[in-house]
């Protein structure tokens, strides 16, 4: 039945029953009780609708607290449509909080900051990302305006020109940001903030890397270029001469060729993010080849000696070679003739470590922290003598990292170094159960 009706019809039955009650006491009993009854009934609906009118307003007053009362005729209709209404608003305002500290806890966690002000630029809100990049403080700073917080020209400039489709790169307690103001709503603006401290970075590693990679190269090619020009132009250059300058070329393409493998060695390390796929590792056999490998590089100049005392581990045995290899030819090219120089796989309560310690020319300790750099080096006439790269160290660095490995230096300059790759235990292989 249509609502409507549901509240006219119980009121027009009242009205009608009191009609009849007060026609038939009319007629039996004279008008005036006739009228006398109309009358008290009618003040007795009355008075009930104002106590239903009053708890209403209690309700409405007080709408957590105060219960709605069951209602009677017409009003068990309304107070029946209040409960739904009320219901709802319920449901659909738990809906909104809990929408609510979802949005709040994503804001937390964006790396991006978002700052919320109004249209003349005051600040309503921001997420603790903005806070760290901007140096706000929400608590402090809200209600503020925001170019009185962050007192920088260049966004000063931004603001002013109004430009917003443009992002603005802002350099801002030592960080580099990219800023943004979007305006939304009718009186609102949000401005976001992109860290690209790290980004930037290695935009300048790669720069770096890419200068001295060519500088590098352009050394030996210029070297190589030399002589053949020396060859064509002087065709009847004596033997010895030429000889010397073939010998010379070779070296410097040899040179160019270690480069070219160490930078592809590293380029490789660094494309690959995953760790390498763990596969036993023989430490006994791959040391005792390092070890011949120095001792042919050493050619009897120093006295070598390898002790392997620690388990097999699980890694890329290719990456290992390279990196163990890095260290011990390094011990033998920065150690002077007559030195000597100690391999040792050893275990430890922490894990096992690869330890080459040298009694070659060490290093000061302000050199140490930055030679895992690339193309960094102590003494550049020395490495290049040497046949060194550069990159020994930085692949080293990048294969240990891989292995959740760490290095650690240790140095006494002309006294000796002793290099140290430190594995964590969980590379190390379980032995085979023995079977029964
Ligand atoms: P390089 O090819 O120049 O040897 P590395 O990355 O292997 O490049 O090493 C970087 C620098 O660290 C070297 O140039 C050298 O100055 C220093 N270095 C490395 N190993 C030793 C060592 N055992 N003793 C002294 N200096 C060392």
């Amino acid at each position: 039945m249509h609502p409507k009706l549901l509240f006219w019809i119980p009121a027009a039955l009242r009205l009608l029953l009191l009609v009849v009650a007060a026609v038939v006491v009319g007629t039996f009993f004279g008008l005036v009780p006739g009228l006398l009854l109309a009358l008290a009934g009618i003040l007795a609906i009355a008075i009930v609708q104002l106590q239903y009118l009053h708890a209403l307003s209690d309700w409405l007053d007080d709408p957590e607290k105060t219960r709605l009362p069951d209602g009677w005729g017409a009003w068990t209709g309304i107070f029946a449509r209040l409960y739904r209404l009320r219901r709802d608003d319920d449901n659909n305002r738990k809906e909104l909080s809990e929408w609510l500290t979802r949005f709040r806890q994503a804001m937390h966690l964006l790396p991006d900051g978002v700052v919320i002000m109004d249209d003349v630029l005051f600040l309503e809100w921001c997420n603790p990302a903005a806070e760290r990049h901007l140096g706000l403080s929400l608590e402090r700073d809200s209600g503020m305006r925001v170019t009185n917080l962050i007192r920088n020209p260049a966004f000063i400039d931004y603001i002013i020109l109004g430009r917003y489709d443009e992002p603005l790169t802002l350099a801002l307690r030592d960080r580099k940001l990219i800023v943004q103001i979007i305006p939304f709503e009718n009186r609102r603006q949000i401005l976001v903030t992109h860290d690209a401290t790290a980004s930037e970075q290695i935009e300048i590693l790669r720069r770096d890397f890419i200068a001295n990679a060519s500088h590098e190269l352009r050394t030996p090619l210029t070297v190589i270029n030399g002589f053949l020009e020396i060859a064509t132009s002087q065709p009847d250059l004596d033997p010895a001469t030429r000889a010397a300058h073939l010998k010379l070329m070779s070296e410097q393409g040899r040179r160019m060729q270690n480069l070219v493998e160490d930078m592809l060695s590293l380029t490789r390390l660094e494309s690959v993010d995953h760790p390498p796929r763990p596969e036993p590792v023989d430490m006994a056999a791959l040391l005792d080849q390092i070890l011949h490998e120095s001792e042919a590089l050493s050619a009897g100049r120093h006295k070598i000696s390898l002790v392997v005392d620690g388990p097999d581990i699980k890694g890329a045995a290719d990456e290992l070679r390279s990196a163990f290899s890095n260290l011990a030819s390094n011990a033998v090219r920065y150690t002077p003739d007559g030195g000597s120089i100690q391999l040792a796989w050893r275990d430890s309560a922490a894990g096992p470590r690869f330890v080459v310690t040298d009694t070659g020319i060490g290093i000061r300790p302000e050199n140490i922290a930055r030679l895992t750099e690339r193309f960094y080096r102590v003494d550049k006439g020395r490495s290049r003598e040497t046949r060194g790269t550069g990159l020994g160290l930085a692949i080293v660095k990048h294969v240990l990292i891989r292995h959740g490995a760490t290095l650690t230096i240790e140095s006494l300059p002309e006294h000796g170094s002793t290099f140290t790759a430190n594995f964590p235990r969980s590379v190390v292989c379980m032995k085979e159960p023995l079977a029964v």
